[in-house]
């Protein structure tokens, strides 16, 4: 059977490059004894550092985002520990279970969620109360597409003694990132939002406050594949603490060197981000965030006299394009259109945005324009 494979312009996973996939094919070596592997895994993570803006230790795990949310919550928490949630969305809550998972005492700093964290709220409230060891982030929003201000967050907590973990999956490589100028601590990424390399892997850098933390453990961590701490010396040593996914990996180095050689690729998902953005506003759609857009993608208001179940499938059925809703408090409430990595060029853009617009005439939804149009007179 040949599978018509539609356009995925969901805000992860995002398309993979035909150059990508083709590294992911070449012959695999045996990666715990090839010194040369050794040296290929290290150079992946020197370009890591380089689109993290950092001098910090990174690596790259086998396993997808998540693996680093936790592995980040496992070797930084103990028992006990005061840990500081803040809290703008799904993902940002759903930071305080890990926490309390690995026994955190977790205390919220809750904030509006249809909008990015107000830097002078959470300076308020740290005034009050900043006894924490370690805060947790979510640098973009993915279900609501809303971005927060982490040049100015990081700094803030570092300025408390309090060591952050930020999960930047769905920004890393569509928003700036300086990890070495804001101060952050752990920074996480996963391999298939706007880096476009399939799902599988996460990566990390890890400041020396955050090696600090897992070197002066009271309690040791409770677990091997979620220990940061076993990899510490993995170059010296030539030692990994299991067999690494090579290909994945292989295929990962490819889609950052596609990624680095395009040097504006933060205003290139600026740009477009904004030009959907105008165009759905323009057409009299409404998007779900009042503000703090995201670069790298738009969540929109189902409008009223159509399901998000139609849109999905009519768009996925007679225009072979998969876009996705959302979950949690949103389910049913939204649609969102990914603009990350290999998705984020205009000519996708453009057939999404037609294909949404034919979908909404379809179920006689008034637009005051075409959604596409719109976008064509911003780009
Ligand atoms: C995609 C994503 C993850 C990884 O979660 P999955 O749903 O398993 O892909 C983690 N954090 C954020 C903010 C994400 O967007």
């Amino acid at each position: 059977m040949i599978m018509r494979h539609p356009l995925i312009m969901t805000p992860g996973p995002t398309q993979v490059h035909e150059e990508v996939r083709r590294a992911m094919s070449i012959e695999p070596t045996n990666p715990d004894l090839d010194e040369n592997f050794f040296e290929f895994y290290k150079n992946t993570c020197n370009k890591i550092k380089r689109l993290l803006n950092t001098n910090n230790d990174v690596l790259i795990l086998d396993g997808e985002g998540i693996l680093g949310l936790e592995a980040a919550c496992a070797s930084l928490i103990e028992p006990g520990d005061r840990v500081l949630c803040i809290d703008n969305g799904i993902f940002g809550n759903g930071f305080g279970d890990f926490a309390k998972m690995y026994g955190g005492n977790v205390v919220y700093f809750k904030s509006d969620y249809k909008k990015s964290i107000d830097i002078k709220e959470l300076e308020e409230f740290l005034k009050e109360d900043s006894d924490f060891k370690v805060a947790t982030l979510v640098h973009c929003e993915t279900p609501a597409g809303i971005v927060n201000p982490v040049d100015e967050i990081c700094p803030l907590l570092k300025k408390y003694g309090i060591v952050s973990i930020i999960d930047s999956v769905s920004a890393i490589g569509g928003e700036l990132v300086k990890v070495d100028e804001w101060n952050m601590d752990i920074v996480l990424g996963g391999s298939q939002k706007c880096l476009s390399a399939p799902p599988g892997l996460t990566f990390l850098s890890i400041s020396d406050d955050a090696w600090n933390i897992i070197s002066n453990r009271k309690i040791p961590i409770a677990g091997f594949y979620c220990n940061i701490g076993v990899w510490k010396n993995w170059y010296e040593d030539k030692w990994f603490p299991y067999t690494q996914p090579i290909s994945d990996i292989y295929a990962l180095d490819c889609a950052i060197d596609r990624l680095l050689s395009k040097n504006d690729y933060v205003y290139r998902h600026k740009k477009i981000a904004n030009a959907v953005r105008m165009a759905i506003v323009n057409s009299g759609l409404s998007l779900y965030p009042l503000e703090g857009f995201s670069n790298t993608v738009t969540t929109i208001l189902v409008p009223e006299g159509v399901s998000y179940r139609n849109i999905y499938n009519d768009m996925l059925k007679d225009h072979n394009i998969m876009i996705a809703g959302a979950f949690d408090y949103l389910k049913d409430k939204v649609l969102r259109i990914g603009h990350m990595g290999e998705n984020c060029y205009e000519e996708k853009l453009y057939i999404t945005l037609k294909a949404l617009d034919s979908t909404l005439r379809k179920y006689n939804i008034k637009l005051k324009g075409e959604i596409h149009k719109y976008f064509i007179d911003e780009i």
